[in-house]
């Protein structure tokens, strides 16, 4: 007999499933809004500029592993580029770990505080996302009051993950003068906070913008923090499996702590993180004329998808379409929340081959200028 006989099949990843399902569908009108991935005009995969640039001038190199904590330089310029300004960063109190992307930064900061001496046994996650608890979308926007009422009774030194910025699914941030609420409300109840960082420099077009909240945690705040860094988005490298772990702690000796725990955790889940993007990153973050184009490159996107986001807007309201739409306008960053049901979702897909998560969440980044109309004709017919 088998050894999986008796377990079931397990279902396929309902994100992953949507890209799978719309490749299978023939009609050449078809849409995809599922995948989170920035696409050209055209709807085809994007490669920055700046991407090209830093490949291009790769000198020769050997494919040797690179050491557990991965490669020095990016670790070295990804720090600097989060931490710039910070005291931290002066007083090297900044631990590192290059990590299979943002999913294996999450990864390796769980395994890396659940080694502690002081374990926590809760964690904090905004709800809706992939797993639970924290509230924090109310009618299109942020649920500020629910969202801290959480927070005051959570158990004190938990950690919390927050959205750095671009929160996904929902698109709905904090202002910068709910973040300074927010940071209080932790700091008194000392959870101590991770920040997801998918979309620095994606949301805004700057990454100092998009890294505010962190800084402002660290520099006005005083705390403790970890940084979960992607680079997918930002740098359009998702199957580079490109980013970073980080914490900032307060003294010197923390850092090496922490850095020889995340060394551990890496050592116990893959041994070694992927050696080319952590070059391509380097490349572009050490090179001046690449960084500039990268910045140009961070404004492109960021900017294509809140022309894309008020386009869909506009024609909704040409079309008269029933229904509240501003929060497509409102929401940020890569997704938009729609807030329609399951049968609304499945008849887009089944009548007019757009294709959403079925929590309603679409990526704006698959919305063009050819396609967006077409867009918002199907969404109308859809819930008239
Ligand atoms: N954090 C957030 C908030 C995300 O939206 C995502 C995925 N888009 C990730 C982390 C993980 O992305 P990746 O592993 O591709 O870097």
């Amino acid at each position: 007999t088998s050894a999986f006989q008796a377990q079931d099949l397990v279902p396929p990843d309902v994100s992953f499933d949507v890209t799978r399902r719309f490749l299978a569908d023939n009609n050449d009108n078809k849409i995809n809004l599922g995948q989170g991935t920035y696409r050209d005009e055209n709807g085809q995969p994007w490669v920055l500029p700046s991407v090209k640039m830093a490949k291009a001038s790769l000198d020769e190199f050997n494919h040797e592993y690179l050491p557990i904590l991965g490669f020095q330089p990016f670790r070295d310029e990804a720090s600097r580029l989060l931490y710039k300004g910070t005291r931290a960063l002066n007083e090297d109190t900044i631990s590192s770990c290059q990590s299979l992307s943002g999913t294996g930064a999450l990864l390796l900061v769980t395994l890396a505080l659940k080694k502690l001496q002081s374990a926590p046994d809760t964690i904090y996650i905004t709800d809706p996302t992939w797993v639970k608890v924290l509230p924090c979308y109310k009618d299109g926007a942020f649920d500020f009051d629910a969202y801290t009422a959480c927070l005051r009774q959570a158990k004190a030194g938990s950690p919390v993950v927050l959205h750095t910025c671009a929160h996904n699914p929902t698109g709905c941030d904090p202002t910068k003068e709910q973040w300074k609420l927010i940071g209080s409300v932790m700091k008194e109840n000392r959870l101590f906070p991770i920040f997801d960082s998918a979309y620095l420099g994606f949301n805004s077009g700057s990454f100092d913008e998009d890294a505010w909240p962190i800084r402002y945690f660290m520099e006005e705040l005083s705390v403790e923090l970890a940084v979960c860094l992607s680079m997918a988005k930002s740098m359009g490298l998702y199957g580079e499996r490109i980013g970073l772990v980080s914490f900032a702690t307060l003294t010197r000796e923390s850092s090496q702590i922490a850095e020889s725990v995340l060394q551990s955790v890496q050592r116990s889940t893959i041994t070694a993180p992927p050696a080319y993007g952590a070059r391509v990153a380097t490349a572009i973050l050490s090179t001046p004329s690449i960084r500039k184009q990268w910045q140009k490159d961070l404004i492109t996107m960021s900017s294509c998808i809140r022309l894309m986001r008020k386009c869909a807007y506009e024609e909704l309201v040409r079309l008269q379409t029933p229904g509240d739409w501003s929060c497509i306008i409102h929401q940020t960053g890569m997704f938009a929340f729609l807030g329609i049901s399951k049968t609304q979702i499945k008849h887009l897909e089944k009548k007019h081959h757009v294709f959403m998560l079925e929590t309603s969440r679409l990526s704006v980044a698959g919305l063009n200028e050819h396609n967006v109309r077409r867009f918002a004709e199907a969404l109308d017919e859809t819930v008239r």
